[in-house]
């Protein structure tokens, strides 16, 4: 196939730079905010990669960055994989042993360091010898450690690297099956497992993602990206506002709601993407300051990662004008699998407005080369009727086909491209589907099956909760029983007793939770979501 057919980044994510010459990224770090015109990045993007190629950058290696969402890392997400090299983003809130663990494998040369996460960058650096670069985006802090290797290391100022050389002419010709980059997320078992993504699973996820039954991103659309550019390639967002000519307003570190709340304000950000737990934040900052902030210019916004509750997607709805699109997605697909707008078709587009808002409480309609089915414990495939439930399948053109490096979980990758998401769902006659739980969060009762997700769902849209978790603890006559964790509002009470009867239309007696522990606060992963493994281990003590 000649280069120009073949589905390559560079083809796709720099065509902002030709259409939309006056778009471009908002990035808004501690050392200032700066306007990125489209045109300048792509330039940056040449800039960069003659640095790096100055550096002796190679095809194939891994390049990692250490970083929030900001100007310096779309640089790297641009003209590290169109470089032929392989862009690894890792998690920033994981801890010194989980990040050692997954560079052991990728062995990054250089690597790209938010100045804020230096002293992380610099301890890596001290215990990964074959780490050669450290590039610091932003201005040095006043307290960063000295450099650990000062012979085989060296530390340089991205903008430095940016101006030394002259920006690179063309980019070179890849094949689609180049692997343009690698995230990791985090393992039951504690080992990270990590998936590598190809130009074309990039380009063909990124092509989806501009799809009007999607989100209906356009290029007259200004996004906030919550979701982190170390999580998940950022779910291909700067490359889809490349593509489109979007802009991308890049929030750095500072995810606080109040902010979100200033951000989408003074941008004019139409459209954004979160996990819930940000959203249900920005709702109670909004119900703390009334008449603070102008969301007229928001249309809708993305949440997934996680399950929002319809309390949540309600009062956007009725309180904001806002409609929000519930995702579900996962690191081993690239990561975006579904969306579910109000309405798609011609049929739900007649419906009354509660009947669209409760589609939008599923995970909703897989993107186009994606395909969802449902299997029993033998495998055996389960009817689409809206309320079997079974472990859900996916294949498609974004499934990987195994961790990039090898992991126990290994097996959840079929021979024939299915995966095993680990995730219960049901789909339903229209090709709607649910996510009912993660099978491991599960609860078995007396020998049938509690959803965690359903009680949290109900559980999180009372007035008093904050935050809620549940999860089963270990029953010598049951085998497990639903335990609620929850976090109140300031000055609200709560028992279980109130829990039970307010559960009791939706909820049988024995799906009931029996126990409710109040905390003071939710714990979440990395990533934003309930952290149940700290919860469980909560309950052994
Ligand atoms: P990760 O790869 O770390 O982003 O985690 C992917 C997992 O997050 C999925 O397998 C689901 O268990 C969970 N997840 C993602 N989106 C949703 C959603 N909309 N509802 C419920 N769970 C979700």
């Amino acid at each position: 196939m000649v280069p120009s057919r073949r589905l390559l980044l560079k083809h796709l994510a720099f065509r902002a730079g030709t259409i939309a010459p006056l778009g471009g990224l908002i990035s808004t770090a501690p050392d200032g905010t700066v306007e990125v015109g489209w045109p300048e990045v792509v330039m940056r993007a040449r800039r960069l990669a003659a640095g790096l190629l100055a550096r002796g950058l190679r095809a194939g290696e891994r390049v990692g960055t250490l970083a929030f969402n900001d100007h310096r890392h779309a640089d790297a997400y641009f003209a590290v994989p169109c470089l032929g090299a392989t862009l690894h983003p890792i998690n920033v809130r994981w801890n010194l042993q989980e990040t050692s663990t997954v560079l052991e494998h990728t062995r990054d040369r250089i690597l790209f360091v938010d100045a804020g996460l230096m002293t992380r960058g610099l301890e890596l650096a001290a215990t990964c010898p074959w780490i050669e670069y450290i590039v610091r985006f932003g201005p040095p802090l006043d307290d960063e450690p000295d450099n650990p290797r000062p012979d085989t290391l060296e530390i340089i100022d991205h903008e430095t690297l940016l101006d030394a050389a002259e920006p690179i002419a063309a980019w070179p010709d890849l094949e689609e099956d180049a692997l343009m980059g690698m995230c990791s997320t985090s393992g039951t078992t504690g080992i990270p497992k990590t998936v590598a993504y190809s130009h074309r699973t990039t380009c063909l996820q990124t092509m989806a993602l501009g799809l009007t039954d999607c989100m209906r991103l356009s290029g007259r659309d200004t996004v906030l990206a919550i979701v982190p550019m170390f999580h998940a390639l950022g779910w291909c967002f700067p490359y889809a506002c490349g593509m489109l000519g979007a802009g991308l307003v890049l929030p750095h570190r500072d995810l606080r709601p109040e902010r979100i709340l200033d951000l989408i304000t003074d941008h004019g950000v139409t459209t954004s993407v979160a996990v819930p737990t940000v959203w249900n934040a920005v709702l109670a900052a909004l119900d703390a300051n009334p008449g603070r902030w102008n969301l007229d210019h928001v249309d809708r916004v993305v949440s997934g990662g996680a399950a929002p509750t319809e309390g949540m997607i309600r009062r956007f709805r009725d309180e904001h004008g806002v409609e929000v699109i519930h995702s579900w997605g996962m690191t081993e697909i690239n990561p975006v699998g579904t969306m579910s707008p109000a309405a798609t078709t011609r049929e739900e587009a007649g419906f009354e407005p509660d009947r669209r808002l409760r589609h939008q409480t599923v995970a909703g309609r897989p993107l186009p080369g994606l395909a969802v089915e449902i299997v029993d414990e033998e495998g055996l495939p389960l009817p689409h009727d809206g309320t079997t439930t079974g472990r859900l399948l996916v294949s498609g053109w974004w499934v990987a086909e195994d961790y990039a490096f090898d992991h126990p979980d290994g097996d959840r990758f079929g021979p024939d491209g299915r995966l095993d998401t680990g995730d219960v769902a049901s789909i339903d006659d229209r090709g709607r589907m649910a996510i009912r739980d993660r099978a491991k969060d599960m609860i078995k009762s007396g020998g049938e099956w509690i959803s965690s997700l359903a009680l949290e769902r109900a559980i999180g849209d009372f007035p008093e909760i904050e935050g809620c978790a549940v999860v089963g603890r270990p029953d010598d006559r049951w085998g497990e029983r639903p335990v609620v964790f929850a976090s109140l509002h300031e000055g609200a009470s709560l028992d279980v007793e109130t829990v039970r009867d307010r559960l009791d239309h939706d909820f049988e007696s024995w799906q009931r939770p029996d126990e409710l522990l109040i905390i003071d606060s939710i714990p979440l992963t990395s990533t934003g979501k309930i952290d149940k493994k700290t919860l469980r281990a909560g309950l052994r003590t």
